[in-house]
């Protein structure tokens, strides 16, 4: 299948040029087109406790995808840097670093970070998260003219490029609206699940990627907990099996996700019901260069 045919695609220009609340290039200067897009886990468990952290992705040094808590383990300098998250979906393991970021590195900041998710998910952003009672409208501040941070609705299927890299929203099926995202440069894609349960849309995504070298998928629940996975949509072994049945691409595959204290047991049955992919525990600080 042609992924053209799967996935609109839309390059984003402005973002590579334009300040969204300014109008102005002040990022232009920052830095060149990367040579290789790195990608580092900051966080890929389902909670915290001792040295995990929940979901985050930091690429290069300037963009996040999720903002879980592994987000404040980097330096004052290091978040300073960012100036893009791209958002899977609004549960709180995933966006909880976004508040404290933004209100962190404000003062030290030309332009404004920019928050990108679906339509739902940055609506439930604006009523639930950044509505004056659990953290200040940072849209709103200093002014709405040129506030430090900024939300950018994104489609699925729709790609946002910025200075060669490229992120696509692609489906998820969790119990809210979610994606999950395509990170890719001219030279090699990885695919990252979000957070999902059966997800179609996803395999057809990840078999019309051309040069997949990677694929993060979450498991969230051991085997005995199927029940509670399927009611809230997500993944268990036996049910990550099914999907990866649906699977034709060769790529490495990165389990995220797990339950704190259900680590090793979780990927044991994967390995026993899903062990001809090879599927590997994904691992705090771990690096994947495009
Ligand atoms: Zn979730
Ligand atoms: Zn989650």
């Amino acid at each position: 299948m042609d992924r053209e045919s799967v996935l609109h695609r839309e390059v984003d220009q402005g973002t590579e040029s334009r300040d969204p609340a300014s109008g102005a290039a002040p990022t232009a200067a920052k830095s060149t087109t990367p040579q290789t897009m790195k990608i580092r886990v900051l966080g890929c468990s389902g909670g915290i406790g001792g040295s995990l952290r929940t979901t985050a992705l930091l690429v290069d040094d300037d963009i996040l995808v999720d903002a879980g808590t592994g987000v404040g383990d980097l330096s004052l300098e290091s978040l300073a840097r960012i100036d893009h998250v791209f958002v899977t979906h609004s549960h709180l393991d995933h966006v909880t670093s976004i508040p404290f970021l933004v209100d962190t590195v404000c003062w030290m900041r030309a332009s404004p970070i920019v928050v990108y998710g679906i339509k739902e998910v940055l609506d439930i952003l604006r009523a639930h998260l950044f509505n004056w009672k659990i953290w200040p409208d940072f849209t709103q501040i200093p002014d709405g003219e040129k506030p430090f941070m900024v939300y950018r609705e994104i489609k699925v299927g729709q790609t946002v490029e910025i200075r060669g890299r490229r992120f696509t929203a692609i489906p998820a099926n969790h119990t809210v609206p979610a994606v999950g995202y395509a990170l890719e440069n001219s030279r090699a894609a990885l695919i990252f699940s979000g957070d999902t349960w059966v997800n179609d849309g996803l395999w057809k995504v990840v078999n019309a990627t051309k040069n997949l070298k990677y694929l993060i998928i979450e498991t969230a629940f051991s085997n005995k907990e199927r029940d509670i996975a399927t009611a809230s949509k997500h993944l268990c072994p036996a049910t990550l099996a099914e999907e990866l049945e649906k699977m034709r691409a060769t790529p490495e595959v990165f389990i995220t996700h797990l339950k704190p204290g259900e680590g090793a047991l979780t990927m044991k049955e994967v390995s026993q019901a899903a062990g001809r992919w090879r599927p590997r525990m994904l691992e705090n600080n771990q690096e994947f260069s495009l």
